[in-house]
């Protein structure tokens, strides 16, 4: 029978319900429970494919080819498992739903509203997650913060729920924050109760408390928070700032977190086995070197954007003992040669992550000729892939004005097109490549190198593609086509040999890094990256 944990937020937003729900997941599953997770989204949009992500940070992609928000990254990352389309609820995705079968007529003359239809329907998201995973546990977090006007259809969703559910059989973990005040040098409580206040103005009473401080919490603030916002006092859980994030399940662990959850849910608890967690965390904090990498992207004011990417980078650090520090450069910034030499001073590699736009582009151009050029490791992802290919056709092959037709429609040389399926679609949400698709890696290369196998699987989201007329000529002047669609039609990795390490692939390999597992390519240029003395 699967139990169902629900996770709000009160206080602030921010404040890392993601974090605490993915450790919950990854303590219980290494009690030998089986986990999914859902993520309840407030606003209006269908999913997050069409924000921008400067406000809403990344936009995380499942393999089968879900938009969703970047804390499902978390999720997959903590547990270490892949979710899907059925872990991604937005209230656009909700109310398009009903008004299509309004639409339809499927309401039958009856004033459709948001209690029952919009409450019914998210109720029948969470039982379709559960016959599609059938979890012995259902994490589900419901975005934004207790006292906003959004969420509150989602709210009163759960409240109906776990009364239908019955005791024991759903809870409720209520986050919030204790703010330290400098001056008295206190932690504040007040905040917590008034938001559990509201809690329960909508009817439910949260049964954990979850505080994120900066400082630890006293027994006598434990208490206090117990009484008032009647909660058990082994049920106030201290979740401190952390140096990594991977260290919130051992945290979360010292406290019961998971013992007390089980036993709010009627079900016995195991011995988890965090062995390889903890020796994880070990490496964290113990590495033997630092080395820093450059991401040369146009989101850098805010490091949400390329989330994963920023993982996935420590992760094949971590494997290799090497603590990656991570510089943001601007690549509008890189107007010449000079400005990038300027720029990578003492950088031992360079990521270009995806993107869409011109903005920046010329940029990366620069940056990639200036890696190419000097032989510093370099890893395109998606967009950083189409500009290597860009700037090889310009600099190498000598194709001037080369481009993609995303950037300049006129272009002489379009070594970058959009794909054929691609050129009749006007609508922007969902219609993008998407998702897993196979890739047939070829032997004898950097590529193969690091993948040891032939046919690997990796997660997609783009609209333009390689252009498969100017393979020849860019193959004879030294790119390397290192992986291909299995019909060999879609370029999907190239590489340039004489350097140590200058690859790039069409996917996004950042969506598959663990921290257990880092992923092949992030390996191989961190390896790379570590042997390059800058
Ligand atoms: N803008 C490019 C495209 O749509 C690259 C997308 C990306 O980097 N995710 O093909």
């Amino acid at each position: 029978m699967t139990k169902y944990i629900f996770i709000t937020g009160g206080v602030v937003s921010s404040l890392g319900k993601g974090i605490i729900g993915a450790s919950l997941g990854k303590l219980l599953k290494s009690r030998g429970f089986s986990v999914a997770i859902q993520k309840f989204d407030p606003y209006i949009n269908v999913d997050p494919g069409t924000m921008s992500p400067f406000q809403h940070g990344e936009v995380f992609v499942t393999d089968d080819g879900a938009e969703t928000d970047l804390d499902l990254g978390h999720y997959e990352r903590f547990i270490d498992s892949n979710f899907s389309q059925l872990s991604n609820v937005t209230s656009g995705s909700v109310y398009l739903s009903v008004i299509n079968k309004e639409r339809r007529g499927d309401y039958l003359g009856r004033t459709v509203q948001v209690v029952p239809h919009i409450t019914n329907e998210i109720k029948s998201r969470l039982m379709a997650a559960k016959q599609h995973f059938e979890p012995d546990f259902m994490i589900v977090e419901i975005g934004g913060t207790i006292g906003d006007i959004e969420s509150l259809p989602f709210i009163e969703a759960i409240r109906q729920f776990k009364t239908e559910q019955g005791i024991g059989n759903a809870i409720n973990i209520h986050c919030t924050l204790l703010p330290y005040l400098q001056t008295s040098g206190e932690l504040k409580t007040k905040p917590s109760q008034h938001s559990v206040n509201t809690l329960r103005s909508y009817g439910l009473q949260p049964e954990v408390l979850v505080c994120r401080t900066a400082k630890p919490i006293s027994k006598s603030d434990k208490e206090k928070l117990a009484l008032f916002c009647s909660i058990a006092k082994d049920a106030v859980i201290e979740c401190r700032d952390m140096k990594s994030i991977y260290e919130v399940p051992l945290a979360l662990e010292d406290q019961n977190f998971a013992e007390v959850v089980l036993k709010l849910l009627q079900v016995k608890n195991k011995t988890p086995d965090l062995k390889q967690w903890k020796h994880l965390v070990d490496k964290i904090n113990s590495p033997k070197r630092t080395i820093k990498v450059a991401i040369a992207g146009k989101y850098t004011k805010l490091s949400d954007a390329y989330i994963s990417v920023v993982e996935a980078l420590k992760h094949a650090g971590y494997q290799n003992d090497t603590k990656v520090e991570i510089k943001w450069i601007n690549s509008e910034d890189c107007t010449d040669m000079k400005k990038c030499k300027e720029a990578l001073k003492g950088i031992s590699g360079v990521v270009v992550p995806g993107g869409f736009g011109v903005r920046g582009v010329e940029g990366k151009l620069n940056i990639i000729r200036y890696l190419r050029e000097n032989d510093i490791p370099f890893l395109g992802l998606c967009l950083g892939m189409q500009c290597a290919v860009i700037e090889f056709a310009r600099n190498v092959v000598g194709l001037k004005d080369a481009n993609s037709t995303e950037f300049d429609e006129g272009t002489p040389y379009p070594v970058i097109d959009l794909m054929l399926e691609q050129r009749a679609i006007k609508a922007c949400g969902g219609t993008m490549r998407l998702g897993a698709q196979e890739c047939v890696v070829k032997k004898g290369t950097k590529a193969y190198e690091v993948y040891g196998k032939t046919k690997i699987s990796e997660r997609h989201r783009h609209r333009y593609e390689f252009n498969n007329t100017y393979r020849e000529k860019l193959e004879k002047a030294g790119l390397v086509l290192s992986g291909t669609s299995p019909d060999n039609m879609l370029v999907e990795m190239v590489e340039y040999t004489p350097n140590r390490w200058h690859v790039a692939c069409q996917f996004h390999p950042e969506f598959k890094s663990r921290p257990e597992h880092s992923h092949p390519l992030f390996l191989g240029f961190i390896k790379n990256a570590i042997e390059y003395k800058p």
